[in-house]
């Protein structure tokens, strides 16, 4: 590289297009990076998280928040009911997916609500026998399970638990979803992990979606012609 007359510097010809290729190559792979990254995490194997195995340390089993009646917990207004609910794990907030209410309610309802970061709006035509809910997570969260083996008895954690497992590429930082949907007639769990896109809860049809930190539930009444 020399400096000429005009103030300007010469470079050979060849390390010019070395630098051109470089450069070229470069901005290549920076788009590629997030491509590349998937398709090194897609080479590795899957493996499966579970939180089975929990043990409970509630004294009291009566005060159960899922089984029992508990101050705390909104299970007690919901226990019994024909409707469904979704249940945030991180505050043990409960969602109610009105289905049941026809006789009291005609036309659609929309209720939002925040807690702790979690934004939830549900809605639905319970005369129709259809309902939704949408609840976006925090971009930060932490499933504790020590919340969960304080406040729920053996038999309801074994439930809870079992409907986290999920599975996830090796490398990948995938965490649990912390909700799952509960009968609130059964108090039966059912998972909401982003391999199920769907489940029968008794006369009802949940459909489930899943989009990073955003999940949809919807529920139609569909029940068996005789
Ligand atoms: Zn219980």
């Amino acid at each position: 590289m020399k400096l000429n007359g005009q103030g300007c510097y010469r470079i050979k010809k060849w390390v010019f297009w070395v630098m051109v290729l470089l450069f070229i190559t470069l901005i290549t792979m920076a788009g590629q990076k997030e491509k590349i990254r998937e398709k090194w995490l897609h080479s590795q194997k899957r493996v499966e998280i579970s939180f089975e195995g929990e043990k409970s340390e509630l004294k009291d089993i009566s005060t159960c928040y899922l089984c029992g009646l508990n101050n705390e917990s909104l299970m007690g207004v919901f226990q019994g009911s024909d409707d469904i609910g979704i249940i945030s794990l991180l505050d043990w907030y409960i969602v109610e997916l009105r289905l049941d209410s026809y006789k009291d309610s005609k036309g659609s309802q929309i209720t939002y609500t925040n807690t702790g970061g979690t934004f939830y709006s549900t809605g639905g035509s319970p005369s129709r026998g259809m309902a939704n809910a949408e609840i976006m997570l925090p971009d930060t969260y932490k499933l504790d399970m020590n919340f969960l083996a304080e406040h729920l008895c053996q038999k309801c954690l074994d439930k809870i638990t079992e409907s986290l497992r999920y599975s996830k590429w090796e490398y990948e930082e995938k965490k649990v979803i912390p909700l799952c949907i509960v009968d609130f007639q059964t108090l039966e769990i059912y998972s909401l992990q982003d391999y199920h896109a769907g489940c029968m809860v008794r006369d009802y049809w949940i459909n489930m979606e899943h989009e990073e930190n955003e999940i949809r539930v919807e529920a139609f009444y569909v029940p068996e012609r005789i």
